[in-house]
C-alpha cells in the first residue's frame, strides 16, 4: 500500500477512534493510557520533523536562491511568487469578511455570555506600531543563535542573503555551494524516513485531538465555528484549486492526490513550519515540482503566506464587533484589511499564531483586546483547516511557478 493511503487510513483511523472513545470515562485506565500512547507517538513524529526543518530550511532556501541566479530566472521567481501570495491573501480575507456580514455571526450572542471566560484573562497589548518594531528586530539577529533556538523567520532571511551571494559570486565559492547541494539532499533523505511514521503520527495526533476538545463551548459559537470552517474550506476546495487550474492547468484531483500528506499532516500538526519537510516532500516526489522552485517557495510561503489564517482574522474581527454591538465603517474595514495582511505574513508557522497577531487586528479597529478569551478555547479546533489551507496556497503557488518558469 503506498504510504499515501496509509496517511488517509491513519487519519481517519484517529478521527473514528477519537469519536468511539469520547464516551468513556476520561479518568478511565484505558483513556489515560490511549491518551498516553498517542500523546507520545505525536510528539514523536513532530520532534522528527522540527529537528530536520531548520537544516532544511537553511539549506533548501540558500540552495534556491543562488540557484535561480544561474538560471537567469530570478526576478521572475521571485515576482509570480509574491503575486500569488498577494492575490490569495487577499482573496481570502474578501472572502472572510463577506462571509461574515452574510450570516451576522455574533449577533444574538453578547460578551455577556463569555464571562467566565474573560475574567482573569488579560491579553498582551501590542499594537501594530510595536509589532511592525518586533517583527523588524526579529528578522535580522545573529544565525547562529536564530538556528540554534528555531527562529525560522531570521534562518529564512539569512539564507536569503547567504543565497544571493552565492549567487553573484558562486564562482568563489564552488565547495561551499556544493556543500550546500549535499546537506539539502541528505536533508531530503531524512525526511523521506520521517515520513514513514507520518500515518502513526497523524492518527495520534488526530485522536488527541478528537479526545480532549471541550463541547461546551464549541455549542455557543456553533454558528461562528460552521462559517469560519465552511468558508476556509470554500478557499481550499473551490478558490484555490480554480486559481490553480486557470493558471497552471493542474486539475484538482491530481493535486489533491499528491498534495494530501501535505495537507493531513497541516491538519494534525496545526502548524504549517512543522508541515515544510512533507510539503517539499509531496510536491518533488508527487507533483513533479522542481525541487529548485519548492526549496525556494515553499520555506518562505510558510513564513509569509497564510490564505487560511487571514480569512479567519477578518471573520473573527467582524464576529467580535458584532458581539460588543460595533458597526465598522468602510474606511475601518479596509484599516482591518491592512492589518489582517500584516498580521498573517507576521505570524510564525506554529499552532495557535494566528492568535497572538489577533490582538494587533482587534486593536487596529478599536475592539477589545480581551474578546481573545472567546476565541481561544475553540482555537485548536479552527486552527487544524487555517493550516490545512495555509500549505494548500504555498503548494499551489509552487505548481505556479514551476509552471511559468523553466528551472
Ligand atoms: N497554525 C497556523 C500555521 O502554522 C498559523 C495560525 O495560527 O494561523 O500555519
Amino acid at each position: 500500500m503506498s504510504l499515501n493511503s496509509r496517511i488517509l487510513i491513519g487519519a481517519l483511523l484517529g478521527v473514528i477512534l477519537g469519536l468511539v472513545l469520547r464516551h468513556y470515562d476520561p479518568a478511565s485506565a484505558l483513556s489515560q493510557s490511549v491518551l498516553y500512547v498517542a500523546g507520545l507517538v505525536g510528539s514523536l513524529f513532530i520532534g522528527l520533523l522540527k529537528m530536520v526543518l531548520i537544516p532544511l530550511v537553511f539549506t533548501s532556501i540558500t540552495l534556491g536562491v543562488a540557484n535561480l541566479r544561474a538560471h537567469q530566472q530570478m526576478h521572475r521567481v521571485w515576482q509570480i511568487t509574491l503575486v500569488c501570495f498577494a492575490c490569495t491573501t487577499t482573496l481570502a480575507i474578501i472572502l472572510g469578511l463577506s462571509a461574515a456580514h452574510i450570516f451576522q455571526t455574533g449577533q444574538g450572542l453578547s460578551l455577556a455570555l463569555f464571562q467566565d471566560n474573560m475574567q482573569g484573562f488579560e491579553a498582551a497589548q501590542l499594537s501594530s506600531g510595536e509589532f511592525l518594531q518586533k517583527l523588524v528586530q526579529g528578522i535580522f539577529m545573529n544565525p547562529f543563535a536564530a538556528l540554534s533556538q528555531g527562529n525560522i523567520l531570521a534562518v529564512v532571511v539569512f539564507a536569503l542573503f547567504v543565497g544571493i551571494a552565492l549567487a553573484v559570486k558562486g564562482e568563489q565559492y564552488p565547495q561551499l555551494q556544493q556543500l550546500f547541494n549535499e546537506a539539502f539532499a541528505l536533508c531530503m533523505q531524512l525526511v523521506g524516513w520521517i515520513m514513514q511514521l507520518a500515518p502513526l503520527g497523524i492518527m495520534a495526533l488526530l485522536l488527541k485531538l478528537v479526545i480532549s476538545e471541550n463541547s461546551a463551548l464549541l455549542t455557543t459559537l456553533a454558528q461562528f465555528i460552521a462559517v469560519v470552517t465552511g468558508t476556509t474550506l470554500f478557499h481550499g476546495i473551490v478558490v484555490l484549486p480554480l486559481i490553480l487550474w486557470v493558471f497552471a492547468r493542474v486539475s484538482p484531483l491530481a493535486f489533491w492526490r499528491g498534495a494530501r500528506p501535505a495537507l493531513f499532516t497541516a491538519f494534525a500538526t496545526s502548524s504549517s513550519a512543522a508541515t515544510i519537510p512533507v510539503t517539499m516532500n509531496c510536491l518533488e516526489k508527487d507533483l513533479k515540482v522542481s525541487p529548485k522552485v519548492s526549496g525556494f517557495v515553499v520555506p518562505l510561503g510558510a513564513q509569509i503566506n497564510m490564505d487560511g489564517t487571514a480569512l479567519y482574522e477578518a471573520a473573527a474581527a467582524l464576529f467580535v464587533a458584532n458581539l460588543v454591538g460595533l458597526d465598522l465603517s468602510l474606511g475601518q474595514q479596509f484599516i482591518l484589511c491592512v492589518t489582517v495582511m500584516l498580521a498573517s505574513i507576521g505570524a510564525p508557522g506554529i499552532p495557535s499564531a494566528g492568535m497572538v497577531t489577533m490582538v494587533m487586528v482587534l486593536q487596529s479597529v478599536g475592539l477589545p483586546a480581551e474578546a481573545i478569551a472567546i476565541l481561544l478555547p475553540i482555537d485548536r479546533l479552527l486552527d487544524t483547516v487555517r493550516t490545512a489551507v495555509n500549505v494548500e496556497g504555498d503548494m499551489v503557488t509552487s505548481l505556479i511557478v514551476d509552471k511559468h518558469t523553466q528551472i
